[in-house]
């Protein structure tokens, strides 16, 4: 069974920042994949806008290169990338001055029929002045949109401003704020579980389920963001945005339908839910951490002070939240989120667990009876696991047994699981908003972020340390067990 291919319509596709990091890692090599399966039909082009000074011979060599870096050898294919490359121009454009603004008006000119796609993938600072230098060289068509990556802001305040900046040029339907999670294989998944089976939804609620966990776990350190990460943590870099996102796909009422605003409103409901967390309850309710160096056999894991060159630094890179969302579904159900840098392993997942049974029938000879747990991976392996007690198999008795029903079907269907980027971009051109999150979205989640913040400001401890290579500080540990429940850990 092969992928089903939704053709879009001929596009330009235009990246500021095309010679970026994000532009060689995920962006270039997602369009090149869209190629590949036939989604990018001809007349359409990628043009990077970038203050490099570079021609588009050049710049093909770059993306060249980019492409032999992330596309495994035995799925390029020569005639194929030399098409790609064609797709390819490059305009040197610089977002603070006039240079290169005609020329890229000048490329541009003469389509106004076909979907325009503005990328900033550019420093947050440079959306402003992008936006208005579009607006003011009459580049934007009524088929055109602008995407913007994390961040978007730092607090409420900067977010409103970012906003603002952006929607003086575009309408709110052109506005595309992606959150790569949100077009993950599973994260969908996630969504068609939920929503297209009886089989969840009766038991979705606070009746059935008794927590829910959420990890986006990192093995890597700051490395060279250092300077960057300084200005945010992990509670505005990671919980603000992506945290939340799987939080509120867990946590929402059924929508309408899988349309973007039915979606978005049903989001927005349960970040508007949220119980505040403040001063008043953040040391109870919240864990900060900060890595700290590990000397092994022969090499040496900096610590984060030492990753960005500061003696000191009150920077959580871990961070551990008990929230609730405070509605008639889920009222009393902790959502324990926990998201880290220098981990044990990198993973991202989502477990529901559900309630014990009410009552064992079997005798101690049996096994403990373990409860449910529906675990939605996103990385690595993405995959959903519903993990059931069955008897053991065979001869013996009644030994019960806690085993995963595996639920992912990408390796039985013989499909290569698309990067979200790719989803997401061909999204972008389709003109659908489903996935990405909409102005109120973004700042409900910075309403609910400033106060916690705002507490650790106020208190003058610094964040608890932990040593590179484990999962986080042992407080993390503490918050959910002295509720009686622990972190899940993949046993099978
Ligand atoms: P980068 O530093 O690698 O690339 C920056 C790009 O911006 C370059 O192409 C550069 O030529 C261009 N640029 C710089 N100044 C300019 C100017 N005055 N006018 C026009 N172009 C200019 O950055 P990056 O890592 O690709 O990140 C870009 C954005 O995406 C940032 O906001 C970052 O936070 C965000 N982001 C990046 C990643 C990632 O994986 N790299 C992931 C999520 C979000």
């Amino acid at each position: 069974m092969s992928a089903r291919i939704i053709p879009v319509e001929p596009f330009d596709f235009v990246v500021f920042g095309g010679t970026g990091d994000l532009a060689q890692r995920k962006l270039l090599p997602a369009l090149y994949h869209r190629l590949q399966d036939g989604q990018i039909p001809e007349g359409s082009r990628i043009i990077a806008a970038s203050r490099d000074e570079l021609d588009t011979p050049s710049y093909r060599s770059l993306v060249l290169s980019s492409i032999e870096n992330s596309v495994p050898e035995d799925i390029r294919d020569t005639p194929l990338l030399e098409r790609f490359l064609q797709l390819c121009h490059h305009v040197t454009v610089d977002a603070g001055s006039e240079l290169g603004w005609d020329a890229l008006g000048a490329l541009l000119r003469g389509r106004e029929d076909h979907v325009r796609a503005f990328y900033l993938a550019v420093a947050p600072r440079f959306f402003g002045p992008i936006c208005e230098q579009v607006g003011r060289h009459q580049l934007v068509t009524p088929l055109s949109r602008v995407v913007i990556e994390k961040p978007m802001g730092r607090d409420l305040a900067s977010s409103k401003l970012v906003n603002n900046a952006v929607g003086a040029v575009f309408n709110e339907s052109q506005v595309f704020r992606i959150d790569h999670y949100l077009g993950k294989e599973t994260v969908q998944n996630l969504m068609a579980l939920r929503f297209a089976n009886a089989l969840f939804e009766p038991l979705w609620n606070a009746a059935h389920i008794d927590h829910v966990q959420i990890t986006v776990a990192e093995t890597l350190g700051v490395g060279g963001r250092g300077s960057y990460y300084e200005t945010a943590g992990a509670l505005r870099d990671m919980v603000q945005n992506h945290l939340l996102q799987l939080l509120c796909l867990v946590a929402m009422e059924p929508p309408e339908s899988y349309s973007a605003d039915s979606m978005r409103d049903e989001k927005l409901k349960v970040l508007k839910a949220l119980r505040p967390i403040d001063a008043d309850n953040a040391a109870r309710l919240t864990v900060r951490g900060q890595y700290t160096g590990l000397n092994t056999a022969n090499d040496r894991i900096p610590s984060y002070t030492e990753e960005a060159g500061l003696s000191r630094s009150r920077t959580e890179t871990f961070v551990a939240i008990k929230a609730e969302v405070a509605n008639w579904r889920w009222a009393g159900v902790p959502f324990y989120l926990r998201t880290g840098k220098r981990l044990p392993s990198r993973v991202s997942e989502i477990v529901v667990c559900f309630r014990p049974i009410p009552h064992n029938i079997f005798d101690q000879s049996s096994g403990r009876v373990q409860s449910n747990k529906l675990v939605i991976r996103l990385q690595p392996d993405e995959g959903v696991k519903q993990w059931v007690m069955i008897k053991d198999p065979g001869p013996g008795g009644m030994r019960l047994r806690h085993v995963p029903l595996d639920m992912s079907f990408a390796e039985a269907f013989g499909i290569r699981n698309p990067d979200a980027y790719e989803r997401l971009l061909m999204d972008v051109v389709r003109g659908n908003q489903t996935l990405f999150m909409r102005r109120d979205e973004v700042e409900a989640a910075w309403r609910w972020i400033d106060p916690i913040q705002e507490a650790w400001e106020q208190d003058d401890t610094a964040p608890n340390a932990y040593t590179a290579g484990t999962w986080g500080p042992t407080r993390s540990v503490a918050l959910i067990e002295r509720d009686g429940r622990t972190w899940h850990e993949e046993t099978v």
